[in-house]
Protein backbone atom coordinates (compact mmCIF):
# COMPACT_ATOMS: atom_id res chain seq x y z
CA UNK A 1 0.00 0.00 0.00
CA UNK A 2 1.45 3.01 -0.85
CA UNK A 3 0.10 6.33 -0.05
CA UNK A 4 2.40 8.83 -2.72
CA UNK A 5 6.11 8.37 -2.20
CA UNK A 6 5.38 6.34 1.13
CA UNK A 7 5.41 2.85 1.02
CA UNK A 8 2.98 2.11 4.33
CA UNK A 9 2.82 -1.73 3.72
CA UNK A 10 5.21 -4.04 1.95
CA UNK A 11 5.18 -7.47 0.63
CA UNK A 12 3.00 -8.19 4.07
CA UNK A 13 1.94 -11.52 3.50
CA UNK A 14 0.01 -13.47 6.29
CA UNK A 15 -2.51 -15.94 6.98
CA UNK A 16 -5.51 -16.29 9.48
CA UNK A 17 -6.58 -19.91 10.30
CA UNK A 18 -10.54 -19.85 10.87
CA UNK A 19 -11.12 -19.64 14.64
CA UNK A 20 -7.91 -18.22 15.43
CA UNK A 21 -6.38 -15.33 17.04
CA UNK A 22 -3.34 -12.98 15.26
CA UNK A 23 -1.88 -10.28 17.65
CA UNK A 24 -0.43 -7.70 14.93
CA UNK A 25 2.22 -5.47 17.16
CA UNK A 26 4.82 -3.16 15.82
CA UNK A 27 6.02 0.91 16.91
CA UNK A 28 3.77 3.52 15.90
CA UNK A 29 3.55 4.46 12.25
CA UNK A 30 4.46 0.79 11.46
CA UNK A 31 1.14 0.26 9.07
CA UNK A 32 -0.75 -1.97 11.43
CA UNK A 33 -4.31 0.01 10.50
CA UNK A 34 -3.03 0.63 7.64
CA UNK A 35 -3.26 -2.98 7.12
CA UNK A 36 -7.24 -3.45 8.93
CA UNK A 37 -8.04 -0.18 6.18
CA UNK A 38 -6.54 -2.27 3.12
CA UNK A 39 -8.14 -5.50 4.40
CA UNK A 40 -11.49 -3.61 4.65
CA UNK A 41 -11.77 -1.94 1.63
CA UNK A 42 -11.74 1.22 3.02
CA UNK A 43 -7.74 1.63 0.75
CA UNK A 44 -7.56 -0.40 -2.19
CA UNK A 45 -3.84 -1.37 -2.14
CA UNK A 46 -1.54 -0.33 -5.05
CA UNK A 47 -1.03 -4.09 -5.19
CA UNK A 48 -0.99 -7.82 -3.78
CA UNK A 49 -3.95 -9.84 -3.58
CA UNK A 50 -6.19 -10.45 -0.53
CA UNK A 51 -8.41 -13.77 0.16
CA UNK A 52 -10.84 -14.66 2.67
CA UNK A 53 -13.48 -17.40 2.89
CA UNK A 54 -11.77 -19.05 -0.20
CA UNK A 55 -12.76 -15.67 -2.28
CA UNK A 56 -11.14 -12.75 -3.43
CA UNK A 57 -11.53 -10.07 -1.59
CA UNK A 58 -8.91 -7.74 -3.18
CA UNK A 59 -10.31 -3.83 -3.37
CA UNK A 60 -13.85 -4.99 -2.54
CA UNK A 61 -15.91 -1.92 -1.28
CA UNK A 62 -16.41 -1.84 2.76
CA UNK A 63 -19.96 -2.78 2.25
CA UNK A 64 -19.04 -5.71 0.63
CA UNK A 65 -16.17 -7.09 2.89
CA UNK A 66 -18.40 -6.73 5.86
CA UNK A 67 -21.40 -8.68 3.99
CA UNK A 68 -19.14 -11.39 3.47
CA UNK A 69 -18.28 -11.94 7.39
CA UNK A 70 -15.48 -9.34 8.05
CA UNK A 71 -15.99 -6.41 10.76
CA UNK A 72 -14.06 -4.26 12.82
CA UNK A 73 -13.73 -1.50 14.86
CA UNK A 74 -11.24 1.53 14.60
CA UNK A 75 -8.59 3.01 16.72
CA UNK A 76 -10.52 6.03 17.38
CA UNK A 77 -14.07 5.67 18.07
CA UNK A 78 -16.46 5.51 14.96
CA UNK A 79 -19.70 5.73 17.29
CA UNK A 80 -22.63 7.49 16.40
CA UNK A 81 -22.46 10.03 19.38
CA UNK A 82 -26.01 11.11 19.33
CA UNK A 83 -27.29 8.10 18.77
CA UNK A 84 -28.11 5.46 21.95
CA UNK A 85 -25.33 3.01 22.83
CA UNK A 86 -28.57 0.41 21.78
CA UNK A 87 -29.17 1.90 18.50
CA UNK A 88 -25.34 1.88 17.68
CA UNK A 89 -25.74 -1.96 17.88
CA UNK A 90 -28.68 -2.08 15.68
CA UNK A 91 -26.90 0.01 13.06
CA UNK A 92 -24.23 -2.70 13.53
CA UNK A 93 -26.69 -5.52 11.95
CA UNK A 94 -27.86 -4.03 9.36
CA UNK A 95 -25.92 -5.87 6.64
CA UNK A 96 -27.26 -9.04 7.85
CA UNK A 97 -31.24 -8.32 7.56
CA UNK A 98 -33.52 -8.96 4.97
CA UNK A 99 -35.43 -6.00 4.94
CA UNK A 100 -32.38 -3.39 6.45
CA UNK A 101 -32.04 -1.95 9.81
CA UNK A 102 -32.44 1.48 8.59
CA UNK A 103 -35.68 0.70 6.91
CA UNK A 104 -37.18 -1.00 10.13
CA UNK A 105 -35.76 1.96 11.87
CA UNK A 106 -36.97 4.87 10.15
CA UNK A 107 -40.38 2.74 9.03
CA UNK A 108 -41.39 1.35 11.60
CA UNK A 109 -44.46 -0.20 9.83
CA UNK A 110 -42.24 -2.15 7.17
CA UNK A 111 -41.03 -4.89 9.53
CA UNK A 112 -41.86 -4.43 13.12
CA UNK A 113 -41.35 -8.32 13.78
CA UNK A 114 -37.67 -8.30 12.19
CA UNK A 115 -37.06 -4.87 14.66
CA UNK A 116 -38.37 -6.07 17.77
CA UNK A 117 -35.84 -9.50 16.78
CA UNK A 118 -33.11 -6.40 16.44
CA UNK A 119 -33.26 -4.93 19.41
CA UNK A 120 -33.33 -8.13 21.47
CA UNK A 121 -30.21 -9.52 19.40
CA UNK A 122 -28.86 -6.03 20.14
CA UNK A 123 -29.81 -6.45 24.20
CA UNK A 124 -28.20 -9.93 23.99
CA UNK A 125 -24.77 -8.50 22.32
CA UNK A 126 -24.74 -5.67 25.57
CA UNK A 127 -24.88 -8.06 27.68
CA UNK A 128 -22.52 -10.16 26.96
CA UNK A 129 -19.66 -7.94 27.71
CA UNK A 130 -18.09 -7.18 30.62
CA UNK A 131 -18.92 -3.92 32.17
CA UNK A 132 -22.81 -2.59 32.37
CA UNK A 133 -23.44 -1.52 28.56
CA UNK A 134 -26.37 -2.99 28.92
CA UNK A 135 -28.44 -0.66 31.51
CA UNK A 136 -26.74 2.27 29.85
CA UNK A 137 -28.29 1.11 26.50
CA UNK A 138 -30.37 3.88 25.79
CA UNK A 139 -27.56 6.83 27.07
CA UNK A 140 -26.30 8.80 24.06
CA UNK A 141 -22.54 6.85 23.25
CA UNK A 142 -20.89 10.07 22.85
CA UNK A 143 -21.45 10.30 26.75
CA UNK A 144 -19.84 6.86 27.40
CA UNK A 145 -17.00 6.41 29.54
CA UNK A 146 -13.72 5.82 27.02
CA UNK A 147 -13.94 1.60 28.62
CA UNK A 148 -17.49 1.52 27.56
CA UNK A 149 -16.73 3.16 24.34
CA UNK A 150 -14.63 0.29 23.29
CA UNK A 151 -16.54 -2.17 24.71
CA UNK A 152 -19.80 -0.86 22.73
CA UNK A 153 -17.87 -0.79 19.50
CA UNK A 154 -16.84 -4.55 19.44
CA UNK A 155 -20.87 -5.37 20.41
CA UNK A 156 -21.55 -3.10 16.95
CA UNK A 157 -18.85 -5.09 15.46
CA UNK A 158 -20.16 -8.49 16.43
CA UNK A 159 -23.54 -7.44 15.31
CA UNK A 160 -22.99 -7.98 12.06
CA UNK A 161 -22.19 -11.72 12.74
CA UNK A 162 -18.62 -11.81 11.55
CA UNK A 163 -16.86 -14.85 10.70
CA UNK A 164 -13.77 -12.47 11.07
CA UNK A 165 -13.30 -9.40 13.25
CA UNK A 166 -10.32 -7.05 13.40
CA UNK A 167 -10.02 -4.64 16.46
CA UNK A 168 -7.81 -2.52 16.48
CA UNK A 169 -6.13 -1.27 19.98
CA UNK A 170 -9.22 -2.43 22.10
CA UNK A 171 -7.78 -1.72 24.99
CA UNK A 172 -6.76 1.81 24.40
CA UNK A 173 -7.98 3.98 27.10
CA UNK A 174 -8.78 0.94 29.07
CA UNK A 175 -6.75 0.35 32.91
CA UNK A 176 -5.35 -2.97 33.75
CA UNK A 177 -8.86 -4.13 34.92
CA UNK A 178 -10.33 -3.26 32.11
CA UNK A 179 -7.92 -4.95 30.26
CA UNK A 180 -7.90 -8.06 31.96
CA UNK A 181 -11.90 -7.89 31.24
CA UNK A 182 -11.42 -6.99 27.65
CA UNK A 183 -9.06 -10.48 27.27
CA UNK A 184 -11.80 -12.56 29.09
CA UNK A 185 -14.44 -10.87 26.99
CA UNK A 186 -12.00 -12.00 24.04
CA UNK A 187 -11.45 -15.80 25.45
CA UNK A 188 -15.66 -15.74 26.14
CA UNK A 189 -16.15 -15.03 22.53
CA UNK A 190 -14.23 -17.28 21.18
CA UNK A 191 -15.55 -20.15 23.34
CA UNK A 192 -19.12 -19.47 22.51
CA UNK A 193 -17.88 -18.90 18.40
CA UNK A 194 -15.35 -21.46 17.91
CA UNK A 195 -15.32 -20.62 14.28
CA UNK A 196 -14.78 -17.09 15.36
CA UNK A 197 -11.49 -15.31 13.50
CA UNK A 198 -9.89 -12.63 15.21
CA UNK A 199 -6.57 -10.31 14.18
CA UNK A 200 -5.92 -8.04 17.36
CA UNK A 201 -3.56 -4.88 17.05
CA UNK A 202 -2.41 -4.37 20.21
CA UNK A 203 0.21 -2.18 22.33
CA UNK A 204 -0.60 -3.56 25.61
CA UNK A 205 2.05 -6.71 25.98
CA UNK A 206 -0.60 -8.35 28.76
CA UNK A 207 -3.21 -8.61 26.02
CA UNK A 208 -0.51 -10.06 22.99
CA UNK A 209 0.45 -12.38 25.93
CA UNK A 210 -2.89 -13.71 26.32
CA UNK A 211 -3.05 -14.34 22.48
CA UNK A 212 0.09 -15.92 22.52
CA UNK A 213 -0.27 -18.62 19.45
CA UNK A 214 0.21 -16.36 16.17
CA UNK A 215 1.74 -12.98 16.90
CA UNK A 216 3.75 -10.78 13.66
CA UNK A 217 5.36 -7.53 14.40
CA UNK A 218 5.24 -5.03 11.17
CA UNK A 219 8.11 -2.00 11.55
CA UNK A 220 8.15 0.56 8.74
CA UNK A 221 5.49 -0.87 6.81
CA UNK A 222 7.19 -5.06 6.85
CA UNK A 223 6.58 -8.13 8.28
CA UNK A 224 9.72 -8.08 10.47
CA UNK A 225 8.91 -11.34 12.43
CA UNK A 226 6.35 -13.53 12.80
CA UNK A 227 4.83 -16.76 15.22
CA UNK A 228 4.71 -17.47 18.75
CA UNK A 229 4.70 -14.50 21.47
CA UNK A 230 7.94 -16.12 22.87
CA UNK A 231 9.59 -16.04 19.44
CA UNK A 232 8.48 -12.87 18.16
CA UNK A 233 9.75 -10.83 21.41
CA UNK A 234 13.10 -13.08 21.37
CA UNK A 235 13.44 -11.31 17.93
CA UNK A 236 16.11 -8.94 18.04
CA UNK A 237 14.38 -6.53 14.71
CA UNK A 238 11.51 -6.54 17.45
CA UNK A 239 13.35 -5.26 19.97
CA UNK A 240 15.36 -2.81 17.65
CA UNK A 241 11.96 -1.77 16.66
CA UNK A 242 10.56 -1.04 20.08
CA UNK A 243 13.86 0.45 21.32
CA UNK A 244 14.91 2.31 19.01
CA UNK A 245 11.89 4.67 19.07
P1 LIG B 1 0.03 2.25 12.90
O1 LIG B 1 -1.41 1.88 12.96
O2 LIG B 1 0.93 1.06 12.85
O3 LIG B 1 0.43 3.18 13.99
P2 LIG B 1 -0.70 3.50 10.39
O4 LIG B 1 -1.13 2.31 9.61
O5 LIG B 1 -1.76 4.35 10.96
O6 LIG B 1 0.31 3.03 11.54
O7 LIG B 1 0.23 4.40 9.50
C1 LIG B 1 1.29 3.87 8.73
C2 LIG B 1 1.90 4.95 7.88
O8 LIG B 1 1.01 5.24 6.81
C3 LIG B 1 2.13 6.25 8.62
O9 LIG B 1 3.33 6.82 8.16
C4 LIG B 1 0.94 7.08 8.24
O10 LIG B 1 1.23 8.44 8.30
C5 LIG B 1 0.70 6.61 6.82
N1 LIG B 1 -0.71 6.76 6.39
C6 LIG B 1 -1.77 6.09 6.88
N2 LIG B 1 -2.90 6.44 6.26
C7 LIG B 1 -2.52 7.36 5.32
C8 LIG B 1 -3.23 8.12 4.34
N3 LIG B 1 -4.54 8.00 4.17
N4 LIG B 1 -2.53 8.97 3.56
C9 LIG B 1 -1.19 9.11 3.72
N5 LIG B 1 -0.46 8.42 4.61
C10 LIG B 1 -1.12 7.57 5.41
MG1 LIG C 1 -2.85 2.34 14.27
Amino acid sequence: MRFGGLVALNDVTFSVKKGSVLAVIGPNGAGKSTLFNVVTGVYKPTAGRMTFDGADITSKPSYEVVRRGIARTFQSSRLFSDLSVLDNVIIGMHTRTKTGVLDALFRPGASRREMAACVEKAEALLQAGSGDLYEQRNRPAGTLAQADRRRLEIARALASQPKLILLDEPSVGMDDKETDALVADIKRLRSGHPELSVILIEHDMRVVGAFPEHVMCIDYGSRIAEGSFETVRANPRVQEAYLGK
